[in-house]
């Protein structure tokens, strides 16, 4: 409760409905401004706050703005529920991660939209340098690490570990409404856990020449021993 109740607005007032935060993955892309570096949406440009609520708008002027999402719109804040859903999002910048999603909610067939998001852990792709990872952290409050590869091969990867992927969400989750008891791995240990698990394995070392002379030798010399 302490960590979304930190990320309202200052004097908004608002108390979001905890018990329906849904936790869900999507992408960013970081850029430089005046107070540090922000997350903004890829596609539409919105400006993922630090360290507080985002609210999301609609500029469609297809329905009553309170009511986002709306079902026949596109507005909202969207995060999926398949780490696939964020293939193909690399570029510049990019940065990959989880969004607690509250207020008003609307579940599609990859996942949700939302009026309320609050960014939970990154992942910036190879490009993103070390003092706009640490200044990501420190803005936003959350656990930031680095990929070593492309946020499409990091996405694929995750979907293919897709229990440790599901473990994090629900460990962003705990943290987030307040259920977390101390007992089960947080966010930042769980996303640990994620990157090893996709982590490129290291080659073999490949047997020497003379290892596998000495296997030849020996093989032959039992053989010979089992002709006489
Ligand atoms: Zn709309």
């Amino acid at each position: 409760m302490d960590a979304l109740a930190a990320a309202q607005v200052p004097g908004g007032g608002e108390v979001p409905d905890v018990a329906g935060v849904i936790v869900g993955w999507r992408a960013w892309r970081v850029v430089q401004r005046s107070g540090g570096p922000e997350l903004v949406a890829p596609v539409r440009g919105t400006r993922w706050s630090p360290g507080r609520a985002t609210h999301a708008r609609c500029t469609s002027g297809h329905h009553d703005a309170a009511a986002i999402p709306a079902a026949d719109c596109r507005c909202g804040l969207y995060a999926v529920a398949d780490p696939r859903g964020v293939v193909g999002q690399d570029g510049p910048g990019a940065v990959l991660g989880c969004a607690a999603l509250y207020g008003d909610v609307l579940e599609g067939s990859r996942g949700w939209r939302a009026s309320r998001g609050v960014v939970r852990v990154l992942v910036a792709g190879p490009d993103v340098d070390d003092a706009t990872c640490r200044g990501l952290a420190a803005r936003y409050g959350v656990p930031v690490r680095r990929a070593a590869t492309s946020l499409t091969t990091l996405a694929t990867g995750l979907a293919a570990h897709r229990a440790d992927a599901d473990a994090l969400r629900r460990a962003v989750g705990r943290a987030v409404d307040g259920t977390a008891d101390g007992t089960a791995a947080g966010p930042g240990a769980r996303l640990d856990a994620c990157l090893r698990a996709v982590a490129p394995r290291p080659e073999p070392p490949a047997p020497s020449v003379r290892a596998l002379a000495l296997v030849l030798l020996t093989t032959l010399a039992v053989l010979l021993v089992v002709a006489v």
